[in-house]
């Protein structure tokens, strides 16, 4: 069994910071990590990430690598490779998951598992996810160079695009089945100027190429669909935390110092935020590292 005041699970934006804040106040932090960022798609296609302040137009494998290197210089920190698993409370109150033949007892526990994204079914769309399928409008918008956009429906969410992808080119939405807009929101849609299309998609092709059932192509320079999201672990619900519902999947329940509603369980991140991106994550995680902190003096 090994001891250790404050373990992290999940060793990517978030929970970086969270350790970095700790190791930063001179504790013992241990960061389990599986290697699976949300955004490991981008490095895959060779593509990069935006918006993240002073990082902006780098790959995220660079961004987190550089993060590690920065972290692991302070001698209270270790890393170790693999996935946590068969968390619980033991009766001494304090946290224990296991990695491998391995059983961790935390002090303190802090989750940033992240999320995991569940496109619609459409064929050849899951192999262009990060390369010129994209969620964000934020994140990859810019690219679209004002030219030509494509929102593929997969839930009424699809409407937030509709409105939103003007300001980023010229969009058309397929609804594809997935979506019905009232008159109402046919009539805002209009008014932002995007394009709606009925018709069933039957496949992408080449960059951004949508071929319809009709046996129309439309080509665009880039699409934008709304994923469902999944917790990436089990560990929230295996310890009993509180988890909420929000537009586009569950997330962990956390107060402002990002403590869940079990003793001495934090959460930051894409796991416990609604929606999420490579700044709000290292945000959330430092602030987790305060209340983990904070907490750990009485
Ligand atoms: C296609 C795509 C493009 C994106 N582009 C951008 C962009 O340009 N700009 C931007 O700001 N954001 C972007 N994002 C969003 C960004 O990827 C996430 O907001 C960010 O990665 C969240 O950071 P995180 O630390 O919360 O979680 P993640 O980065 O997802 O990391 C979670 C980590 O926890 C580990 N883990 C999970 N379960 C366990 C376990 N049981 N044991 C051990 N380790 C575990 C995982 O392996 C992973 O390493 C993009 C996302 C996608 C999908």
């Amino acid at each position: 069994m090994m001891h250790i005041d404050f373990a992290v699970i999940g060793g990517s934006y978030a929970g970086m910071a969270a350790a970095l804040q700790l190791a930063r106040a001179r504790r013992q932090v241990l960061v389990v990590d599986a290697g699976q960022r949300r955004n490991r798609f981008v490095d895959a296609a060779g593509e990069t990430s935006h918006g993240f302040l002073s990082q902006d137009g780098r790959a995220p494998a660079e961004i987190a690598a550089d993060a590690r290197e920065q972290l692991m210089n302070y001698p209270s920190v270790e890393w170790m490779h693999g996935s946590a698993s068969d968390a619980r409370v033991a009766a001494d109150g304090r946290l224990e998951i296991k990695v491998g033949s391995e059983t961790i007892s935390a002090g303190r526990l802090i989750l940033a598992t992240g999320v995991r994204d569940e496109l619609p079914p459409v064929p050849g769309l899951a192999e262009r996810w990060g390369r010129s399928v994209f969620h964000c409008p934020y994140c990859h918008g810019y690219e679209m160079n004002a030219g030509p956009i494509g929102i593929i429906a997969a839930s009424p969410l699809a409407l937030h695009h509709a409105l939103m992808l003007p300001d980023w080119g010229s969009p058309t939405l397929f609804l594809n089945g997935a979506y019905t807009p009232t008159e109402e929101e046919l009539a805002s849609i209009a008014r932002r100027g995007t394009q709606i299309e009925p018709a069933l998609i039957a496949r992408i092709d080449g960059v951004a190429d949508v071929v319809l059932q009709d046996g129309r192509t439309m080509r665009f320079n880039g699409l934008f669909t709304q994923p469902h999201t999944v917790l990436t672990s089990p560990i929230a619900e295996q310890l009993g935390c509180a988890l909420e519902d929000g537009p586009m999947g569950r997330f962990i329940k956390v107060d402002d110092f990002k403590a869940t509603s079990v003793p001495n369980v934090f959460a930051c991140g894409d796991a416990a935020r609604a929606a999420g991106n490579v700044t709000l994550a290292v945000a959330d995680g430092a602030m987790a590292g305060f209340g983990a902190h904070r907490g750990s003096m009485g």
